[in-house]
């Protein structure tokens, strides 16, 4: 039966038979390659760090996206189908909506700062992570003594690993993910197919910014032709949604403001909105398309309280002449052109009025560049 039809006779998503750890033949699909012909090299490194590994453990970054969840838990499946060892772990506060992806158990929740010593490893294959302090699970002086592969396609990752794959081109970390296991024909479990298809889906935005190349649409095409549910997909990711949520997103909508004569978009979130509304900050991945939906805006900010309202988050969106990454630097952050984030240390007020003047000033800079560059 196909995984669709299955799935209309059962409430709940029919799982892969799972074979137990150490089972010698991998059960799963192999996915056709559409990688670069290079990928090979660098993914055969990437092997034997892996069949040499005693016990490896598969990281993300804090406050998990779709691509850092996607992307960890279709490599963990894929290692476990191998036959290794291994540990998926991301922090606890993973928003529900992404919990489909994997079965109770199979993620482990890992404080930023807790003792690792119950998953001891030899090799950390840290995906989707620009730098070690964004790893959420292990803290860095605790991976210090380990082998670290990183896997990532943020332009301002720093290339902390042993053994490093950046490449900017990819759309999502899930991305190389396929490109690895393809190129080295590893076997992916079915349900680490969604996994994928999450990760592209929602790095992409829903398959529409710039890093929606052809190569993206292929590989999705591939996912949905091995069974993926797509549509199922989507309202897992993007409909579901509770009552409080709804009432979460009105209130970031009423609380539009503009800067720079309607250039600069923002929505903000204290402490009090989630508390009223009996929600959190990892509600709120879709938030930043808020105030870049507004005509006329060419920077989008989004400010919301983290840490019980000591610290805030501020997630960065910009056209393309705009580099959003560059600003978010500014604050320790980073991430790509068109979307970064930084945490500014600071209770609300502080925070925007720190950051405000960052802004105004890049916009500025920019508009004198482009006048400029007419005059010429
Ligand atoms: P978001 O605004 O959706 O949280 O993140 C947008 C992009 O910027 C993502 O690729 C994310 O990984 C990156 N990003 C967000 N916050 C930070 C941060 O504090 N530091 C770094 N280095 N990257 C971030
Ligand atoms: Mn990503």
């Amino acid at each position: 039966m196909s995984r669709k039809a299955a799935k209309k006779t059962k409430p709940s998503r029919p799982r892969a038979a799972r074979k137990p750890a150490g089972a010698s033949a991998p059960s799963g699909i192999r996915l056709p390659m559409l990688g670069d012909p290079h990928d090979i090299h660098i993914a055969r490194e990437i092997e034997r760090k892996v069949l040499e590994a005693k016990r490896i453990v598969v990281l993300g970054h804090e406050r998990p996206d779709g691509d850092c969840v996607g992307s960890t838990v279709a490599l963990g499946m894929a290692l476990k189908a191998l036959g290794r060892d291994v540990h998926v772990l991301l922090e606890p506060k993973l928003p529900v909506r992404f919990k489909y992806l994997f079965e109770p158990g199979e993620v482990r929740p890992k404080q930023k700062g807790q003792s690792t010593r119950r998953y001891p490893a030899d090799l950390a294959i840290v995906l989707d992570t620009t730098d070690v302090d964004r790893i959420s699970g292990l803290v860095p002086a605790q991976i210090a003594g380990i082998t670290i592969v990183n896997i990532d396609h943020h332009m301002s990752n720093n290339n902390f690993g042993d053994l490093n794959w950046v490449d900017t081109s990819a759309a999502a970390a899930g991305e190389l993910v396929y490109r690895l296991t393809s190129v080295l024909g590893w076997a992916v479990p079915p349900v680490a197919l969604d996994a994928l298809y999450t990760a592209l889906v929602t790095d992409t935005g829903q398959f529409a910014y710039s890093n929606t190349t052809p190569r993206v649409l292929r590989m999705a095409a591939e996912l949905l032709a091995a069974g993926v549910d797509g549509e199922e997909l989507w309202r897992r990711l993007y409909l579901d949604k509770s009552r409080a949520e709804l009432d979460l997103e009105a209130r970031a909508r009423t609380s539009l403001e503009v800067w720079a004569n309607g250039q600069i978009s923002c929505i903000t979130l204290t402490q009090a909105d989630f508390e009223k509304t009996g929600t959190g900050p990892q509600m709120t991945q879709e938030f930043p398309g808020i105030p870049r939906a507004l005509a006329g805006s060419k920077l989008a900010v989004f400010f919301y309280a983290v840490n019980g309202g000591k610290d805030t988050k501020v997630s960065i969106r910009s056209v393309k002449e705009l580099d959003a990454c560059a600003l978010a630097k500014r604050f320790g952050g980073g991430g790509h052109r068109q979307a970064a984030g930084c945490t500014i240390p600071l209770p609300m007020k502080e925070a925007k009025d720190l950051f405000r003047p960052a802004a105004e000033k890049m916009l500025k800079e920019h508009a004198a560049l482009s006048t400029a560059g007419k005059s010429d």
